[in-house]
């Protein structure tokens, strides 16, 4: 199947719901203090989301139990919210998904806790950074085989890794839509593969490890570790391309 090329029209419904989930990640970031809890987070997440007139698109998605991702420390994604409560010093990947008439959308943040150790300071700024920089140099005519080359090697260079497994995806009248979106060039020449065109919208999602890409996922059947144990961060935007290059939407 094609990858979904949208009018200008419908990229502002996506906005709209892309809206929403900055606008929560932003109140929740403000949240993340010691003694808050995780399940704490989420509600309060899914109560500010849906008083923006935004369902929670992650509740209920492949049977996801919750409105917010919270993955905590070594969770590097799809961690379920519990009665954890945050700690001086943890840091917490906050992924949330809206949806606004039919039309979604995507966003994700790494938060610390307080005091954050210089090491995690590092984590965070690479998932961060690598997302700003995917953002910066997409142009029509890319292959979106070059873009995951790129942000794999950013990833790389930062003395980090990509996690292997998943990935950002097109993004539309689905929370996941075609093409994927690796972090690193899974397989084949970076100049094969589909194209990034005007009015195709996706969400790129840089998922940073220590020492190991492979992932383990927990019993709980969600949370996703490195096989290293070590923490993880995330950061995460639904772009649309206007213009010949990467506008982001879940941005206020
Ligand atoms: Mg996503």
């Amino acid at each position: 199947m094609a990858i979904a090329i949208r009018t200008p029209a419908q990229i502002e419904r996506l906005r709209t719901a892309s809206l929403a989930v900055a606008k929560t990640l932003r109140y929740l970031q403000g949240l993340c203090r010691p003694g808050v809890s995780l399940k704490e987070i989420d509600a309060a997440g899914e109560e500010y989301l849906r008083s923006l007139g935004a369902r929670p698109s992650f509740k209920g998605l492949y049977g996801f139990p919750a409105a917010v991702c919270t993955s905590v420390n070594e969770v590097i994604i799809h961690g379920i919210p519990s009665d954890y409560r945050l700690q001086e010093g943890d840091i917490i990947g906050l992924d949330l998904g809206s949806e606004v008439d039919g039309w979604f959308g995507d966003a994700a943040i790494t938060v610390g806790v307080g005091t954050i150790s210089p090491g995690d300071e590092a984590l965070i700024a690479c998932a961060r950074d690598t997302l700003e920089y995917a953002i910066d140099i997409i142009r029509v005519g890319m292959r979106f085989k070059e873009l995951s080359y790129a942000i794999e090697e950013f990833i790389k260079a930062r003395g980090f890794l990509p996690l292997h497994g998943f990935c950002g995806h097109g993004i539309g009248r689905k929370p996941h839509e075609e093409p994927e979106i690796p972090n690193y060039l899974e397989h084949g020449s970076p100049k094969s593969g589909p194209k990034i065109r005007e009015g195709m919208v996706f969400c790129i999602e840089p998922m940073i490890t220590q020492k190991s890409s492979i992932p383990q996922i927990l019993e709980d059947g969600w949370s996703v570790v490195s096989q290293d144990g070590l923490r993880g961060s995330h950061y995460e935007h639904t772009v649309a391309i206007i213009g010949g290059r990467a506008e982001i939407l879940s941005k206020e």
